[in-house]
């Protein structure tokens, strides 16, 4: 072996370097088998393999490369995003504390609210947009996870991985970030001091539309990991093989997707920026975001594939302009090689603090200038 490490590329495309010995095969089988076999003695053929609950040949390939992109000690592959986000949350004890962005995954924060109410947990919300704040609501009460989502679901707001990790690691709290809209490539939160990473491979590290899944990595085998590693074996919430296959296949290419999807956000960004009928543009990537400095910091190879933009008119013209989309398929979800829009405000209903004249674009890897005329004749009406 080469001494040095490979980089993120090699990573991706060689996704393991699979070489069957036996018949030179270049590509993984999907192992299918739910029990494993002992022999004559009753010892197992392989002591790491009983029962497939939580033992997966095809859901540890895609662990060994996601935790090789994140710089960790371990990962562990789940059935969704979310299954994986509460696991994580479940490792809290009652009367324990998390701290969340207010403005986050709507999903994952309408579970928070119920399960922590439930569960004795105690639960606290910061604006991403406001370090102080952070820092006065993480301080105000013993705190034992800090969650991070950056950039933020629908806004792209951008946390300083960095400083909140020194804020989480000063109270004896551990740091998480919800790593989904950076991926792997453009921002590595363990290297900047996270504790753990989460994703929804469901994105862009399977980026095909065709996946559901979900990815925590850890810093260090501590025993909040372990307890996650537990709630897994016992509640069984792993990947299937197949769906591990299909990931494995998606992430391949992930680098040049990612690449693609950051140029066509970026071209679109400022094409739109002081348009007619454009409010604002909401993007890491423009200079006139207020994170924008932040996203320089610790976003590298670009700023990422999603973006909002609101428009004049209100709610109705903002309807009217995403019903006009051709090109764009209008459907949740993001990180997918096709370009989505949805009107997020509609989605989360009453009590959504999403403004009712804002679009989401999860920009894929067409032509930016289809997608640039798609939107200036949705607009133009
Ligand atoms: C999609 C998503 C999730 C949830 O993941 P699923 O795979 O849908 O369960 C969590 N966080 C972010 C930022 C997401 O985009």
């Amino acid at each position: 072996m080469m001494g040095k490490k490979n980089k993120a590329e090699t990573i991706l495309a060689q996704a393991g370097h699979y070489l069957d010995k036996a018949t030179g095969s270049v590509v993984p089988p999907i192992q299918p088998s739910t029990t494993f076999a002992r022999d004559e003695q009753g010892a197992l053929y392989d002591a790491n393999r009983i029962y497939a609950r939580d033992q997966s040949v095809n859901a540890e390939m895609v662990e060994a490369v996601i935790c090789e992109l994140e710089s960790g000690e371990a990962c562990k592959l789940f059935a969704s995003g979310m299954a994986a986000a509460t696991a994580l949350v479940q490792t809290l004890r009652p009367g324990e504390r998390i701290v969340a962005p207010k403005v986050m995954y709507w999903s994952l924060r309408a579970w928070l609210i119920s399960f922590c109410q439930d569960w004795g947990i105690e639960l606290a919300f910061y604006d991403p947009c406001d370090e102080v704040d952070m820092a006065q609501v993480v301080h105000a009460s013993p705190t034992h996870l800090l969650w991070v989502e950056t950039p933020a679901n629908p806004t792209w707001e951008v946390v300083d991985i960095a400083k909140a990790a020194e804020l989480a690691h000063s109270v004896g709290a551990q740091l998480v970030t919800d790593s989904t809209v950076s991926t792997p490539l453009l921002t590595r939160p363990l290297e900047l001091g996270a504790d753990y990473v989460f994703h929804s491979a469901t994105k862009y590290l399977n980026g095909h539309s065709d996946v559901v899944a979900g990815a925590v990595i850890t810093a260090k085998q501590d025993t909040r990991w372990e307890r996650l590693c537990k709630i897994r074996a016992q509640q069984g919430g792993i990947l299937g093989p197949f769906e591990s296959w299909l990931l494995l296949r998606g992430m391949r290419t992930m680098h040049i997707r990612v690449e693609r999807a950051c140029y066509n956000a970026m071209e679109i960004a400022r094409h739109f920026a002081d348009y007619p009928g454009v409010l604002e543009v909401l993007y890491p990537g423009l200079v006139s975001h207020p994170n924008h400095e932040t996203a320089v910091k610790q976003m590298s190879g670009g700023f990422g594939g999603m973006l909002s933009i609101r428009f004049d008119g209100g709610r109705e013209q903002t309807a009217q302009i995403m019903g006009r989309l051709k090109r764009f398929v209008r459907a949740t979800s993001l990180g997918g090689v096709e370009s989505l829009v949805e009107h997020r405000a509609l989605v989360e209903g009453e009590g959504s603090p999403v403004p009712d004249d804002l679009l989401r674009f999860s920009i894929g890897i067409e032509a930016v200038q289809d997608l640039i005329e798609d939107l200036e004749q949705a607009i133009k009406g």
